[in-house]
């Protein structure tokens, strides 16, 4: 069987959900296809965190990406539940960082950054932590209050893009694995997927932490790799507090039906999916030390996911160098929920041979390298071993 669309996304996460529902809301005809079931990655294992930012003073790259989609979520997430009728569970609910006492200086260049983008920030007492989580250990003398700081559920926003894309007239194929894709003179035209072989005019690889290998075969080099992170989920019988709580990298998440998230790990264990003994206990640990009341509550989940890591943490997004209709969505790592909005955007805008609304400088796909120097070195060795 023969399918026809004019662009086909590989990998069905956010990044590819969302960029093909940017395009199919632009009247483009769109096939998106997973291995598997819609969303069953990283998307679903995070843990709905959205940053703040502000696109009038954002500069560095990440902050330009992360502010663009602050200033999208409110309406995408009103759009979505309106066509939908899924709550995505988006809603602002403030989030307190705190630190020990060796980070101290880490802290205040944080901080500092916050307040140099503009972005509403209040430096709070012990006190005031208490306020508005009352078991916080009294320990943190030194803490900040973001109160335009936004969570969301991402299994049901995952499930409301999905449903948005469909009604949108996306093809949706799960179960699907792109294994044999087909390129001739820097272009991919087809891609077999079982017994059908789907033709397109452009091509967009979103496959998160699967990116590297699977651009390798097509001889390109992206340094994206898996970084496993573990979430331990508790269960209250009512939302203790109501603002995400942050300690360098690890963080709980609570949600309104009294569902916490302690997370996460960051570690390098390949393609390794589980959860360890040593992550739930230190997560545990973690949660404790911050709220010691948690100690009674009930465990009642663990997970990990991989997130798409990159060397600089931040997305490769744009076309691929070397082909004509190649485009590639990765490397989001621990942003990914968050930049999604935007991410779609600019994707549909590129593919769509349009400039995008905000300067990628420093997300270019080949700031790594260029076409895969292992693949040549393979080609180049396979030819010497002939002639001698
Ligand atoms: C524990 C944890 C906590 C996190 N917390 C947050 C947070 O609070 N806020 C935030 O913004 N981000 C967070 N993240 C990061 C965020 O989840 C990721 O950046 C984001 O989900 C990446 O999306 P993606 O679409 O690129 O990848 P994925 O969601 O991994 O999707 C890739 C898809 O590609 C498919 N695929 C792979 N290979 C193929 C193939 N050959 N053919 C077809 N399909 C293929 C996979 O099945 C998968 O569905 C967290 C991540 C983790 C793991």
């Amino acid at each position: 069987m023969s399918v026809h669309s004019e662009i086909l996304i590989v990998g069905a996460g956010v990044v590819g959900l969302t960029t093909a529902l940017k395009l199919a809301e632009r009247g483009v005809s769109v096939t998106l296809l997973d291995r598997q079931l819609v969303g069953r990655e990283a998307s679903w294992a995070g843990a709905g965190m959205l940053p703040p930012g502000n696109p009038a003073s954002a500069v560095t790259p990440e902050a330009r990406l992360r502010s663009y989609s602050h200033a999208l979520w409110p309406e995408f997430a009103a759009d979505l539940a309106d066509r939908t009728g899924i709550d995505t569970g988006y809603h602002i609910c403030g989030a307190i960082e705190v630190c020990s006492h060796d980070q101290q200086d880490e802290f205040c260049q944080h901080n500092a950054q916050w307040q140099a983008e503009g972005i509403r920030v209040e430096r709070i007492s012990a006190h005031e932590v208490q306020q508005h989580v009352a078991d916080m250990d009294a320990r943190f003398e030194n803490a900040i209050f973001l109160p335009d700081f936004a969570q969301v559920r991402n299994p049901r926003y995952l499930k409301a893009l999905k449903a948005a894309c469909l009604q949108r007239g996306v093809e949706i194929l799960e179960h699907a694995h792109a294994l044999d894709i087909r390129q001739n003179d820097g272009r991919i035209s087809e891609v077999r997927v079982d017994a059908r072989t789907l033709h397109f005019d452009r091509i967009c690889f979103s496959v998160g932490a699967w990116s590297a290998s699977l651009m390798l075969s097509l001889g390109f080099s992206i340094p994206v790799k898996p970084v496993r992170g573990q979430i331990v989920q508790l269960q209250l019988p009512a939302q203790p507090f109501r603002c995400v709580v942050e300690l360098g990298r690890r963080y709980l998440v609570p949600r309104r039906d009294g569902l916490i998230l302690i997370g996460s790990t960051e570690e390098h264990a390949g393609f390794a999916k589980h959860t360890t003994t040593e992550g739930v206990a230190g997560l545990l640990d973690f949660a404790k030390s911050l709220v010691p009341s948690l100690a009674h509550a009930e465990v009642v989940n663990t997970w990990a996911g991989l997130r798409p890591g990159s060397p600089d943490e931040l997305p490769l997004l744009g076309p691929v160098p070397g082909f004509s209709n190649v485009f590639i969505g990765a490397g989001h790592f621990r942003s990914g929920l968050q930049m999604s909005p935007a991410t779609g955007t600019i994707l549909a805008d590129l593919m769509l041979g349009e400039t995008p609304r905000i300067s990628l400088d420093g997300l270019s796909v080949d700031r790594f390298s260029s076409r895969s120097t292992a693949a040549l070195a393979g080609v180049l060795s396979c030819f010497s071993s002939m002639i001698t």
